[in-house]
């Protein structure tokens, strides 16, 4: 058992470390039940999805939980034995795109037969065509806006694909901020966010669930738990406790955010580890019974109101 002090020193045998006790207070105020979702995708400067994402499968299969992976295609044709394996421990396997590009740079014909490919692949991998998506960069926004009709068509149950407000990178102001359904039957689970001021971010997930202070995740946390719009989910990437990975520069996040992306991966970890305490998670297809009363929006004006 590792005997390091500091930060990650290891407390018991369960692996539980102070740091991600810490985190576990933090999450307090959230459910109990939610889904751990993965978007396997490479990155540049490392050495691949394989081993951080190996490490979450334990995390999670120490947990005794479950997730939801998001596999980008270019991932199901370079990694199919990482695929098999999250499947084969019990995970769902859903997709990330064809391409990890924004939605808005898609054209309908072209995505729908992409799409359909990138399904058929993984549906040969795993021996089930995936039924979640999951846009690269949150990127579902009005000017993507005949996606969920395409991704129904295609078989599709579900979407988490939204950030519902305005954002830097990519967000649908006036979109419900709990689960709602398109027109066309697709579910949509927006991302859960909180208000910074002016922005909101997406706080359960990625460099903002890195970077923000303990104080300010507490703050979150309880005023999405307050806001009781349901359906909670983090997300995170491999590359985010890829701590091996080289400075590169990435061209859609400019200097300071391919910076930003680089630095301070030793806190994600510990800080799933707490969101996992005292906290089990599902993986999306095996809630969508609870989803099955939500609204139906039609991606314009106000969102309706909360189902009952
Ligand atoms: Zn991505």
């Amino acid at each position: 058992m590792p005997t390091r002090s500091g930060t990650f020193t290891y407390q018991c045998e369960s692996g539980r470390t102070r740091a991600s006790a810490r985190a576990a207070r933090r999450f307090a105020a959230l459910p109990a039940i939610f889904t751990f979702t993965v978007d396997v995708e490479t990155h540049p400067g490392g050495s691949g999805p394989t081993g951080p994402t190996a490490r979450l499968l334990d995390l999670l299969e120490a947990r005794g939980s479950r997730g939801t992976f998001f596999i980008l295609d270019s991932v199901t044709r370079s990694e199919p034995g990482l695929v098999r394996e999250i499947a084969r421990r019990g995970h769902e396997i859903a997709s990330h795109g064809h391409a990890h590009r924004h939605l808005a740079e898609e054209a309908p014909a072209a995505f729908r037969m992409a799409m359909a490919t990138a399904r058929d692949r993984l549906a040969a991998l795993t021996g089930f065509a995936p039924v979640g998506f999951r846009a690269p960069y949150f990127s579902l926004t009005p000017a993507a806006g005949w996606v969920p009709e395409v991704l129904a068509e295609l078989g599709f149950a579900y979407s988490s694909s939204l950030l519902p407000a305005r954002n830097p990178l990519a967000g649908w102001p006036g979109a419900p901020r709990g689960p709602f359904r398109w027109p066309s039957g697709l579910l949509e689970l927006p991302v859960p966010v909180g208000r910074i001021g002016p922005v909101a971010v997406p706080f359960l997930g990625g460099m903002y669930l890195r970077w923000l202070p303990p104080w300010r995740l507490s703050g979150l946390a309880r005023n999405w738990a307050a806001g009781g719009q349901g359906g909670l989910w983090s997300y995170c990437h491999p590359y985010d406790l890829d701590t091996d990975e080289s400075l590169v520069h990435r061209p859609d996040a400019g200097p300071f955010g391919s910076l930003m992306l680089w630095l301070n991966r030793r806190t994600t970890l510990p800080r799933l580890e707490g969101l996992l305490e005292g906290r089990r998670s599902l993986p999306f297809a095996a809630r969508l019974v609870e989803f099955s009363m939500v609204p139906t929006w039609g991606g314009g004006g106000e969102a309706p109101a909360k189902a009952a």
